[in-house]
């Protein structure tokens, strides 16, 4: 079986492949560590041409009716469907995530994204404001180029997600994925040309921070939306105030779980599973902080690790696995440091540890205290913490006690409680009796240092677009002097 994943040139500038004039970029299969394809950045010059080429698409594309923009995502989100397998292939190579995932997780999220702005789009209308005599309107217009900027974790779904809402509402964007997992957005660039998208509204360029902060600067540049962890996000924010352009920060998190004594066990066991090792717990919006009331805390963990132990780890191209390795050499001995640390700092490792290689088994704290390491920082890989707490109000307290703000879960068979708990917890997204479940209908992003602005749903629509206000004076025009 061949792993070779060499695509037929580096960028996509300008409706075609192009290679990239920068420094090599090799792509490594984070299962075998073998080099899959070997990229090139782009220069600065390809950079600006791939912002010049939106900027002179963009207009034409604004311009036509919101139907016509749907049918183009409409067509590719029917190829992505087409080409799923191929495609999760791809994307099981470039993150190591396993095939059982990707196949449902990546590019159908992807093609739902596509399928949902394509519908919404056309519906978007703007308000006549009566004035008597007068009237105003408003209008709801593109913003114009848009960056794209994204981690490595969800790379093919993180592209879908922030073209799909820009290119309905008529802008173009310039995307740059992640130097660890570069493929999909190239995949992305080719099915949206082949779906009939003119030339220049969807460009890729690859690179490291430089090719970022070069996107990020360009004149063109309207609006940026980006996916990576806070202090990338705070660099990336400060230079696009520089422009006064818009931003979508999708940002980092260390989200808590509240599992109260009265919680359905194996379903809140079966999400705080979910919540910590899902694609190896590289996941932003993970509930890494488990809070446990006392009575259920020795149950849960029980539980927990009874049911960890039957977890298959492994070649993430088999079926059947289904946990891979971590992305990257350089991400696993982050990991390894993080639990090290943890260790050293008395919390008990209830199961897991170090691991071997590319792989970090689900690894579970207990005895942890809210000033550890493990609880406070995001460690972006198959760790979670658990805390134990006596009441509501407590959790509620030490839930909220951190800077970041993107996601939060409350277990309980108290509905009263639940919304309680939800209405005065810090974060955007948040679920009672469920975890990690993102679907495109709902808003998804974060408060505090985990970010602004919302992807999905109708909200993103505001974050792609501008409102224009026209008053309309029907009558004499009288002025005073
Ligand atoms: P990084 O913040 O390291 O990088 C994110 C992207 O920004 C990459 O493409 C990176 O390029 C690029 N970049 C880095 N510096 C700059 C700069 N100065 N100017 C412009 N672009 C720049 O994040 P990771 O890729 O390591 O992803 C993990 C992080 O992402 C975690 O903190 C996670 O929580 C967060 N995340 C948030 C999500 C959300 O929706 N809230 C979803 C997924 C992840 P390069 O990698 O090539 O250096």
């Amino acid at each position: 079986m061949s792993l070779n994943a060499q695509p037929a040139a580096s960028l996509f500038i300008d409706g075609r492949p192009v290679e990239g004039e920068g420094a090599l970029l090799p792509v490594h299969y984070p299962y075998t560590g073998e080099e899959i394809a070997s990229l090139r950045q782009a220069s600065a010059a390809q950079v600006a041409a791939a912002c010049r080429a939106a900027a002179r698409a963009q207009p034409a594309w604004a311009a036509l009716a919101p139907v016509e923009r749907a049918r183009v995502l409409s067509r590719a989100a029917a190829l992505i469907r087409e080409r799923n397998e191929e495609l999760s292939r791809l994307e099981t190579l470039d993150t190591g995530k396993p095939i059982q995932e990707t196949l449902v997780a990546d590019w159908e999220s992807g093609a739902q994204a596509l399928e949902f702005f394509a519908g919404l789009g056309p519906t978007v209308t703007g308000q006549m404001i009566p004035l008597g005599r007068d009237w105003a309107y408003t209008r709801r217009e593109a913003l114009g180029v848009c960056a794209g900027i994204g981690a490595w974790n969800y790379p093919s779904q993180i592209a879908c997600w922030k073209a799909a809402p820009a290119l309905i509402m008529g802008n173009a964007m310039v995307f740059k994925p992640s130097e660890e997992t570069p493929l999909g957005a190239l995949k992305l660039a080719g099915i949206l040309a082949e779906a009939g998208l003119p030339a220049g509204i969807f460009s890729v360029v690859q690179g490291r921070a430089e090719v970022g902060a070069a996107l990020v600067a360009d004149p063109h540049v309207a609006k940026v939306s980006l996916t990576g962890s806070v202090p990338t996000g705070r660099r990336v924010y400060a230079a696009a105030a520089e422009g006064m352009r818009h931003v979508t920060m999708e940002l980092g998190g260390k989200s808590p779980l509240i599992v109260f004594e009265d919680a359905e066990l194996e379903d809140a066991v079966g999400a705080a599973i979910l919540a910590n090792f899902y694609s190896s717990g590289q996941i932003c919006s993970n509930g890494t902080r488990v809070f446990l009331q006392d009575r259920i805390r020795q149950p849960f963990l029980d539980r927990l690790t009874e049911r960890l132990r039957q977890i298959r780890i492994g070649d993430p191209l088999d079926p059947d696995t289904q946990l891979g390795p971590i992305v990257s050499p350089a991400q696993a001995a982050q990991i390894r440091q993080a639990i090290a640390a943890g260790q050293a700092a008395g919390a008990r490792l209830v199961c897991g540890g170090a691991g071997e290689g590319a792989f970090v088994p689900p690894t579970v704290f207990a005895d942890a205290t809210d000033d550890m390491a493990i609880t406070r920082d995001e460690i972006f890989g198959p760790v979670m913490t658990t805390l134990a707490f006596e009441d509501e109000e407590e959790a509620i307290r030490r839930a909220n006690a951190t800077g970041f703000g993107l996601a939060a879960g409350v277990f309980t068979r108290d509905l009263a409680r639940a919304h309680r708990v939800v209405a005065r917890l810090e974060a955007g997204t948040c679920w009672i009796n469920a975890y990690n479940l993102t679907p495109v209908e709902m808003p998804f992003g974060g408060t505090k240092l985990s970010g602004i602005g919302r992807e999905n749903s109708a909200a993103a629509i505001e974050h792609y677009s501008q409102l224009k206000s026209v008053y309309v004076g029907m009558g004499a025009v009288e002025a005073p002097y």
